[in-house]
């Protein structure tokens, strides 16, 4: 059975890689206050193994919505799609703020699917982009 437990050092490597933000809603550490999650992108429960390529950082939140799923509905078309790979697709291609900055809009079967998947847009993280977007700290600049 593999193993959920990821050495320090490729811990380290990868929250590098990931800008030290989630790579589904892009909240960063500093606005979440804590250190972010990592991410199996393939779910341990799948055969997913806690090697560079299979991991990206999460937030605790959506980390927790996508538990094991791989693909979810694309609100839209009705096609079961894969989600949002943070480690292998561009958000910007899949994503896309909404004009005040506090609504994540699927561009995408894949993002759609992401952003109902993973509640990309839950009532209580939109309350906190708006404070940030009111003190300029949001949305992300890529
Ligand atoms: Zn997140």
């Amino acid at each position: 059975m593999a193993s959920a437990r990821v050495p320090e050092a490729l811990r380290q490597k990868v929250a590098e890689q990931a800008r030290y933000r989630c790579g589904y809603c892009l909240r960063s550490e500093e606005l979440a206050g804590m250190p972010m999650t990592i991410e199996h992108l393939v779910p341990i429960a799948e055969g997913g193994l806690s090697v560079e390529e299979n991991l990206w950082l999460a937030c605790n939140r959506c980390n927790g919505f996508k538990g094991a799923l791989t693909s979810a509905r694309d609100p839209d078309i009705g096609d079961t799609v894969p989600l949002f790979n943070p480690r292998l697709d561009v958000w910007v291609e899949h994503f896309e703020w909404n004009s005040d900055g506090t609504l994540i809009i699927g561009k995408t079967p894949r993002g759609r699917a992401t952003v109902v998947a993973l509640q990309l847009n839950n009532p209580e993280i939109v309350v906190a982009r708006r404070l940030w977007v009111s003190a300029g700290w949001w949305p992300p600049q890529e």
